[in-house]
């Protein structure tokens, strides 16, 4: 595993067997994908509120009594980061060599992190990996919502996960509904199929 700018393999060998994959996101799908995840901040906690009323916010406020702010935060930003790092490590446990190879390279872009294959994986293998995350932890927040957590932790965990996944989501469609192909190559700032 490891940590990069410029992906360390820019291109397949043979590259005339590959073709170039029309794959990427287009910046009006960056766009909507980013407000999609502000909007989604602002809906869960709407509907909180809504549903719960001026009560939704008692959970973080006797979760945050008594303690700086300072201390809040960064409560907040190492609960932001856990669930980030968990939802990569879900990625790159299906990477073809489990993460183990400087073939799988983390990254980090608009403050988020991800991870890339930067090597030959088959279609198959790779919808696996974009969706594994969304299968895995979303039939767990649902299994949260049976313990006692606030309504308010609850919300935000389920729309910081949906937010997380709905690229993942997109780019899971884009495989399935674009061109056939059995196997790619993901150099980040180009990808490859054959
Ligand atoms: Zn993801």
């Amino acid at each position: 595993m490891r940590l990069f700018r410029i992906a360390a393999i820019r291109q397949p060998d043979a590259v005339d067997s590959w073709r170039a994959a029309p794959i990427g996101f287009s910046l009006t799908e960056i766009r909507i994908l980013s407000y999609a995840s502000i909007a989604l901040f602002f809906g869960v906690n709407a509907l909180g509120l809504l549903i719960w009323g001026s009560a939704y916010f008692e959970g973080f406020a006797s979760f945050a009594k008594g303690q700086s702010i300072a201390l809040t935060t960064a409560y907040v930003i190492a609960a932001l980061l856990a669930y980030h790092v968990m939802h990569e490590l879900i990625h790159i446990a299906l990477h073809p060599d489990r993460g183990l190879s400087d073939r799988t390279m983390i990254g980090v872009k608009a403050a988020a992190f991800f991870v890339i294959y930067n090597g030959e994986i088959s279609k198959e293998n790779l919808l696996r990996v974009v969706i594994a995350p969304f299968a895995v932890l979303t039939p767990l927040c649902a299994l949260a919502a049976l313990a006692p957590f606030s309504p308010i932790f609850l919300a935000n965990m389920f729309g910081l996960h949906l937010s997380a996944c709905a690229g993942d989501l997109l780019l899971y469609r884009k495989l399935k509904n674009g061109p056939e192909f059995a196997w790619m190559w993901n150099a980040y700032t180009s990808a490859y199929i054959k």
